[in-house]
């Protein structure tokens, strides 16, 4: 009798996994559907100077990714700097949304001020500010500081950063399941949505590495390689096909809960562009 209930129960288990999966299929497929064809680089654009390879689904599952397990699959956001108000509140919601956006927990800790960092991981920059040097703030820093039951684990800085003393600035930094980034060239705007938009944008793109994602040469997508503001400002907050099938098969979305709920966020902010691509995917 108990190996009959067994096996109904695997059964079960069995039917429901395929019905998830296939549902997932179909987002999966308009998805596809809605992809843009990447334009031609222009100068000055990632690509103009980078080679990219790309990276399929297929060749993503046989690569060594990150993914979570029991015991490790929290994400971690840490807000090194003095925020005003309207900062933090803009870095809880872009927590919010990490939340949604990689259906994991996420926790996000009180701030710390910047005297945290010594001083010769800091430097006054050509252009004279204060910048951060994001390789230290991977490691040793963050490094040091990985809860046990961390997955990733992100710091957010106020100040601009740099990656290593050759170059001018970084955006943000991610290896593994460290990550950095800085909200100094996002929020020199005074329009808040833009600033929320540009937030997740960059936050999701640093944490599409740390689940081993490369950059994205397949269609227009969050995970395309990105040189200026400008180049940021013109890709969506949208994972193409190829991407969405990656981290989905690995943090088991249900596609279309998650389509639905980064909906709801793009309409309580107002992410108009991001709110009719993501209405087109469902
Ligand atoms: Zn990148
Ligand atoms: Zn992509």
């Amino acid at each position: 009798m108990k190996i009959l209930i067994n096996s109904i129960m695997l059964l079960l288990l069995l039917a429901c996994k395929s019905k998830e999966q296939s549902v997932n299929e179909v987002i999966w497929d308009n998805v596809q559907k809605n992809d843009q064809k990447m334009p031609t680089p222009q100068t000055g654009d990632w690509l103009s100077y980078h080679k990219e390879k790309g990276q399929t689904f297929e060749q993503y599952k046989k690569s060594k990714y990150v993914q979570p397990t029991k015991n490790r699959n929290i994400i971690y956001v840490l807000p090194i700097g003095n925020f005003d108000a309207k900062q933090n509140e803009l870095i809880q919601y872009t927590a919010e949304y990490l939340e949604i956006f990689f259906n994991l927990k996420v926790k996000c800790y009180k701030p710390v001020s910047d005297s945290i960092i010594p001083s010769n991981a800091k430097r006054i920059s050509t252009f004279d500010v204060e910048q951060l040097w994001a390789s230290y703030i991977l490691n040793p820093f963050l490094k040091k500081r990985l809860p046990e039951d961390a997955i990733a684990f992100i710091a957010i800085t106020e100040k601009d950063l740099y990656p290593e003393p050759s170059w001018n600035f970084v955006f943000g930094l991610a290896t593994d399941n460290l990550g950095v980034m800085s909200i100094f060239r996002l929020l020199e705007n005074e329009n808040y949505t833009l600033c929320l938009e540009r937030l997740i944008k960059v936050i999701s793109h640093e944490m599409g590495h740390m689940f081993s994602v490369s950059h994205c040469i397949n269609a227009v997508c969050v995970m395309n390689g990105s040189n200026t503001m400008e180049e940021t400002d013109k890709q969506p907050n949208r994972l193409c096909s190829d991407c969405l099938k990656k981290l989905s098969w690995n943090l088991k979305f249900n596609d279309r809960k998650r389509l639905e709920r980064l909906l709801k966020f793009m309409e309580k902010h107002q992410l108009k562009k991001d709110y009719e691509l993501i209405s087109k995917d469902l």
